[in-house]
């Protein structure tokens, strides 16, 4: 997560409600559709254990190739987390937080509005 915005996004019920395992995977080929440079070929998704961070386990991204979704993570919020690491941005700086947030306004529902404040906050440019 985005430490300084988890706590807005997460106000969002339909990005935070836990799915399956089938509607994250149509989600993900749907952004990958859409976003992924052409020939790119759609990232592994799997629900697992996740990776031990500070004090507990995380999603990750590999490479670009596989998402990891925790327990208590697997969610519209999380995955787009996830696929803005897959798309390649490895780090959490201005690019990635700008794809993010651009991703979120077009496959989670958030509002124009909200997106165009946290990007404000942080003097982003979407
Ligand atoms: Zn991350």
């Amino acid at each position: 997560m985005i430490n300084a915005e988890a706590g807005v996004l997460s106000c969002n019920a339909w990005a935070t409600r836990r799915r399956t395992i089938h509607f994250l995977r149509r989600l993900l080929v749907e952004i990958w559709g859409h976003e992924s440079p052409a020939g790119k070929s759609t990232p592994e998704l799997v629900f697992g254990k996740g990776m031990w961070y500070r004090d507990g386990f995380v999603s990750f991204c590999e490479g670009h190739s596989k998402i990891e979704l925790a327990r208590g993570q697997r969610n519209a919020l999380i995955l787009i987390h996830e696929v803005t690491h897959a798309l390649g941005h490895r780090w959490h700086n201005d690019a990635f937080i700008r794809r993010h947030l651009g991703l979120l306004q077009k496959y989670a529902k958030y509002e124009a509005g909200m997106i165009a404040e946290l990007a404000e906050a942080r003097g982003i440019r979407l």
